[in-house]
């Protein structure tokens, strides 16, 4: 039975994953690792996986669950070493509930072990699996990470170096990657050539460590440096941080959908901080939809900060107007039928007294398939609201993502083939609006060329391969 309790498939686009890699002698280095990886459990609650190495020896625990479910204290006592990796898993490729898919993954490149753990996807998995087993390569799980290990496995071998494997292996990887991978003595973090996933630099005294948020740095004590360019490749070792241009840069395309609702709001990417992106898309759409209302609310926990926006910016008051049942969407605990039948309820429950006889407006991050705000809207009006305007701080989710996140295929998105008025009838709001992809890129401070932005205009940073985009575009090909 699948992991999640409310629908077979969640109504908004999944998380990926979350790595974190630290290179760090005199530290209890999986206790840093496992803090890490609690800052970066809302990336991916399937499953949770450390591995650390003192020099000569590689322990690696990894386990389906949060990471507390996976991790006890006497596990952290059996994880001893001064360099580790860590990672939390939502799946994109592979089946979710495989232990063999969990990472880190492990493989030997001669006397050597290696584990990688990965946060992406790659668009050419097949391609590149299929030329591997030509070679004699066996694979254990579905996973493209495992594709990794061993093309990196594979180029280590013929160049001697594993940094003249990683550069090998980047030039045939083609998606969105960013990676942590280790050896006994050392960490190696890479990002692919046009920066999709994010991947932060830190530092933490004398050493370093690397994470895809930067909150993972902040709980440990570390710095934040920088963020990982596009194409660069870093080794943490004994002689401290080296990087190098690894594979040449496309061009910069993080994906929008970290500052709409992936990524934690207290953590920062490209010199700003998420909560205060959040808040100004907020304010955006309080300018390019304004409407009369009693109360402001956000859809818990990623619209909060934009309904605190909206809310200043149009001077109609914020309030909490649901409360998030915070972990229960998270367990693996199947609900009864009774419980299943109560649907939204399980997550979020209307505040009664803050909600009825008020004209709302509501604040939520994006609208995927609709399914889940038709409820929302339906649980609203049942706890006594008069009017509720939707305000939604993406522009309409009409393309699938094939790097990472999980946004299904092409006819699931209500915005695909579904007018914004007939959006609007289908969750019964009585007024809907999306903000624009201009305003939402100027919200986060950038431009719009340093942003993959596909999902909601179809143009694809890495092309996608005829045979993939066939699994997910069930409707007409983008417009130019
Ligand atoms: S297609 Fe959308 S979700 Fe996927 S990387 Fe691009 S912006 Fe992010």
């Amino acid at each position: 039975m699948e992991p999640r309790i409310l629908d077979q498939r969640p109504d908004r686009p999944e998380e990926a994953c979350g790595v974190f890699g630290i290179y760090a002698p005199g530290e209890e280095v999986s206790r840093l690792i496992y803090f890490g990886l609690h800052a970066l459990q809302h990336r991916g609650q399937e499953s949770a996986g450390i591995a650390v190495a003192d020099g000569h020896t590689m322990t690696l625990r990894k386990e389906l669950g949060l990471v507390p479910q996976v991790f006890k204290e006497s596990d952290l006592g059996t994880l001893d070493g001064f360099v580790g990796i860590g990672h939390t898993r939502y799946s994109t490729t592979g089946s979710s509930t495989s232990w063999e898919n969990a990472q880190p993954m492990l493989s030997s490149i001669g006397s050597n072990t290696i584990a990688l753990a990965h946060n992406g996807n790659l668009v050419n998995t097949v391609e590149l699996r299929d030329s591997m087993r030509a070679s004699g390569v066996r694979f254990r799980s579905t996973t493209d990470s495992e594709v990794m290990v061993s093309l990196v496995d594979h180029f280590t071998q013929q160049h001697g170096s594993i940094r003249g494997g990683i550069r090998e292996a980047m030039r045939l990887m083609r998606g969105a990657y960013s990676v942590v991978m280790m050896t006994e003595e050392a960490v190696y973090a890479f990002r692919d050539p046009n920066g999709v996933r994010p991947l932060a630099l830190g530092r933490l005294g004398e050493n370093w460590i690397v994470a895809s948020e930067t909150c993972a740095l902040d709980i440990v004590g570390a710095e934040f440096v920088r963020d990982l360019g596009p194409g660069e490749l870093v080794k943490l070792s004994a002689a401290g941080l080296e990087s190098e241009q690894a594979v040449p840069a496309e061009g910069k395309s993080l994906c929008m959908f970290e500052f709409v609702y992936f990524a934690r709001p207290d953590s920062q990417m490209y010199d700003c901080t998420l909560h205060e992106a959040r808040q100004r898309m907020g304010a955006a759409m309080a300018r390019s939809a304004p409407v009369e209302a009693d109360l402001v609310i956000g859809v818990p926990d990623s619209g909060t900060p934009a309904a605190i926006g909206y809310a200043r910016e149009s001077g109609i008051p914020f309030g909490e107007g649901l409360a998030k049942n915070r972990y229960v969407g998270r367990t693996f605990i199947s609900p009864s039928e009774t419980l299943r039948q109560q649907g939204i309820r399980l997550k979020l429950n209307p505040m009664r007294h803050a909600l009825q006889g008020r004209r709302l407006v509501v604040v939520d991050d994006s609208i995927v398939r609709g399914n889940t705000t038709r409820k929302l809207i339906a649980l609203l009006r049942e706890a006594g609201a008069l009017a509720v305007h939707m305000r939604i701080t993406s522009p309409p989710v009409r393309w699938p993502c094939f790097y990472g996140i999980d946004t299904d295929t092409q006819q699931q998105l209500i915005a695909s083939a579904k007018t914004v008025e007939e959006v609007r009838q289908f969750i019964g709001a009585d007024s809907l609006a999306y903000l624009s992809i201009d305003d939402m890129v100027t919200a986060t401070g950038g431009r719009r060329e340093d942003y993959c932005l596909a999902c909601f205009n179809g143009d694809y940073p890495v092309e996608i391969p005829e045979s993939v985009r066939a699994g997910k575009m069930a409707l007409e090909e983008p417009s130019a």
